[in-house]
């Protein structure tokens, strides 16, 4: 028997050993789910987030690796599977779901419902940083290579830092594939404790810069809530990642418009709005067709985000507190965020206005 047939054999027993402790119905304790599903969990994770991350740089040239790395992790399973119990399965099927636990589907269907109401909000933010920022430059102009994307990163690590962000430097380890063209930029994770991988696209506009703050917003997330929690709890919901990501994207606009001459703070702020109507109009296009994808909830991750920045810009929210959220990994609920944003669920207006 080979080595890997031999790893194979072990998560086995160790999954019947697991089932038969939870038949009762009782809930299994923390230490054992570490001990008996981590290794066979991040195992499967590990070939799922390959997937999405081949997926995502290859697009339609898949399909043959996909089918391979789909028929290898079937085959893990089906071995488990055919060894449980009826009663056995149900349970199993919780435990080894891959992606499912970071879709809130009660998140995703509230943010369809009051998808429109998020629009007029966005306005609210830029003539914040209209008042505050255009006529108040700091005359400490930063250099951003666009050319560069690992100077681009420090450039803007450097930037964060100037204001008092007591930020690790590891918090933004990633590998980031710079590739022309328009297509959206993502953040992918390649595994449970490995560093994100970042594909940024982009065509030399200042919209680049932003969009790859918001990049940058995920790999710190990741990073900081596969430091701070166990595999089963650490990745947030999209809804919630899009939050931070947003967040940091707006914030990082505020930061660059401090630090740049008034008639480049004008071109990032022509960028970021051009942005936030792209997404609007996108997520309506959808919301027509009726559908709920990725690009449903931007609208309102966006807003939340922005209005995150602006409660902290106001102290109304330390930096310490946007840290531990982002180390709460699957724990942190969006509604957590809307809140701590001063955004009111049922109402046209935030709980603070500007
Ligand atoms: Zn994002």
């Amino acid at each position: 028997m080979s080595n890997k047939s031999i790893v194979r054999v072990n998560i086995i027993k160790k999954t019947r050993h697991l089932l038969a402790l939870s038949k009762n119905g009782k809930p299994i304790p923390p230490a054992l789910f570490e001990c008996y599903y981590t290794e066979l969990d991040s195992l499967l994770f590990d070939w799922y987030c390959e997937l999405l991350w081949e997926r995502s740089i290859r697009e339609n040239s898949i399909k043959n690796s996909e089918l391979k790395k789909i028929s290898i992790l079937a085959t893990t399973l089906n071995n488990i599977y055919k060894q449980a119990k009826p009663e056995e399965k149900k349970t199993l099927q919780e435990l080894i779901k891959t992606y499912n636990h970071v879709v809130l589907e009660q998140e995703i269907i509230q943010q369809k419902r009051g998808l429109i109401r998020h629009k007029k909000r966005y306005s609210k933010f830029e003539e914040y940083l209209k008042s505050k920022y255009f006529f108040n430059q700091k005359n400490n102009t930063k250099n951003l290579n666009i050319n560069n994307s690992n100077q681009v990163k420090y450039s803007i690590l450097s930037i964060i830092k100037s204001n008092e962000w007591d930020i690790d430097d590891a918090w933004l380890s990633c590998n980031i594939q710079k590739m022309p063209g328009t297509l959206p930029s993502l953040t992918c994770l390649v595994g449970y404790k490995k560093p994100p991988n970042v594909l940024w696209h982009c065509n030399g506009s200042k919209g680049d810069i932003l969009i790859l703050c918001h990049e940058f917003g995920h790999v710190m997330h990741y990073n900081l809530a596969m430091e701070n929690q166990n595999f089963y709890q650490f990745e947030p919901s999209l809804l919630v990642k899009e939050i931070i990501a947003f967040f940091w994207e707006a914030l990082s606009l505020v930061y660059l418009m401090q630090c740049v001459e008034s008639y480049k703070a004008k071109a990032f702020l022509s960028s970021y709005k051009k942005q936030s109507n792209w997404y609007i109009e996108n997520a309506e296009n959808i919301k027509q067709e009726n559908q709920v994808v990725y690009g449903s909830y931007y609208p309102l991750a966006r807003v939340t985000g922005e209005h995150l920045a602006l409660a902290l810009l106001d102290n109304r929210i330390s930096q310490k507190q946007i840290i531990d959220y982002m180390k709460m990994g699957a724990k942190l609920k969006a509604t957590t965020l809307i809140q701590a944003a001063g955004i009111k669920d049922n109402n046209d207006e935030p709980i603070t206005p500007y």
